[in-house]
C-alpha cells in the first residue's frame, strides 16, 4: 500500500491532530472485533446481543461471564505496532487527542496519554444502580458480585448498545474533532453512533480526513485519504514519514 508523501508533509505541519480508533486497532493484538466470529465457548453468542442493558437484565450472570472472558483475553493481549505508533505520534504533534471506542486499555499500555475513552474501560467495575466505581467486593460466589455499598449487581464500566455516552467524554471528543487540522479514523466500522459522526464533524470544520481500514465504511466517501490495509502496518509507516 502506497502512502502519498503529501500526507506525511501535512502531518508534519499540523499542530492539532485527532484520532478516532475502533476495534480494528486491537484486532492484531488478538482482541476480536464484534464483527468477527467469537471463538470457543462463546462462538454461539452474538456480541451485539450480549453488550446491552436488556441482556444484563435478562441474564446478568451470562453477561458478567462474557466480560470476565473478555477481560482475561485483554489481560493476555499486548499492544501491537498500531498502538505504539499512535503513542509515538502523540509526541510529535503539539495538540494530540486520541478518542477511542475500545474498552481494552491497550492504548494506555502502549504509552498514549491524552485519551478519551468514549465507551468506558473493561478493566473497571461499577455498581449497576448508582454507576459509581467499585474496586473491591466480597468473593462470596455471587455472579455478578454484589455492590458492597448497596447490594446492587456489579457490572463492567462500559457503555452498552442503547446506553448514552458519558457526556463529558463526548463533548471533549466533539471539540477535538471540530478543532483539528487532521482527523484519522482508524479501525472503526463507523456504524456505531455517535462516534461515527465525529469524522463528519471534523470534515465539516475543515479537517483533512484520513481513514485507515482494510474495508470501506460509511465515512470512506468523505475521506481525503483512504489507506486500505491493517493499522499495525500503515500507522508505523505513516509515523516514519513525519
Ligand atoms: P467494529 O467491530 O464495528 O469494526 C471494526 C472495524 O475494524 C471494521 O471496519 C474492520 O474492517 C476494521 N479492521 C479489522 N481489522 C483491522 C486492522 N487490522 N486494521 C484496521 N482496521 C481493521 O468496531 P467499532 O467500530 O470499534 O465498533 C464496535 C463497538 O464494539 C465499539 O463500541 C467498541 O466499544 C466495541 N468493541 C471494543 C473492542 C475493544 O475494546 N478491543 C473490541 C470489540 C468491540
Amino acid at each position: 500500500m502506497h502512502i502519498d508523501e503529501s500526507l506525511g508533509e501535512l502531518l508534519r505541519q499540523s499542530k492539532r491532530v485527532t484520532v478516532l480508533t475502533g476495534a480494528g486497532v486491537s484486532a492484531e493484538s488478538g482482541v476480536p472485533t464484534f464483527r468477527n466470529a467469537q471463538t470457543g465457548l462463546w462462538a454461539q453468542y452474538d456480541p451485539h446481543q450480549l453488550a446491552t442493558p436488556e441482556a444484563f437484565e435478562r441474564d446478568p450472570k451470562l453477561v458478567w461471564d462474557w466480560y470476565a472472558w473478555r477481560r482475561e483475553l485483554v489481560a493476555r493481549a499486548s499492544p501491537n505496532p498500531a498502538h505504539h505508533a499512535l503513542a509515538r505520534l502523540e509526541k510529535m504533534v503539539a495538540h494530540f487527542t486520541l478518542v477511542t471506542q475500545n474498552v481494552d486499555d491497550l492504548h494506555r499500555r502502549a504509552g498514549s496519554e491524552n485519551i478519551i475513552e468514549l465507551h468506558g474501560n473493561i478493566l473497571r467495575t461499577i455498581c449497576s444502580r448508582d454507576r459509581q466505581e467499585v474496586r473491591d467486593w466480597a468473593d462470596d460466589g455471587n455472579m455478578p458480585p454484589l455492590c458492597p455499598r448497596c447490594g446492587g449487581l456489579l457490572r463492567p464500566a462500559v457503555v452498552w448498545f442503547g446506553e448514552a455516552l458519558p457526556p463529558q467524554a463526548l463533548s471533549a471528543a466533539l471539540a477535538a474533532s471540530q478543532t483539528c487540522e487532521v482527523f484519522l479514523s482508524v479501525g472503526t466500522s463507523s456504524l456505531v453512533e455517535p462516534a461515527a459522526s465525529l469524522s463528519f464533524a471534523a470534515v465539516r470544520s475543515g479537517a483533512t480526513l484520513v481513514e485507515i481500514n482494510p474495508d470501506e465504511t460509511p465515512v470512506s466517501r468523505i475521506a481525503h485519504f483512504a489507506l486500505r490495509g491493517n493499522a499495525a502496518d500503515i500507522l508505523p509507516r505513516l509515523c516514519d514519514m513525519i
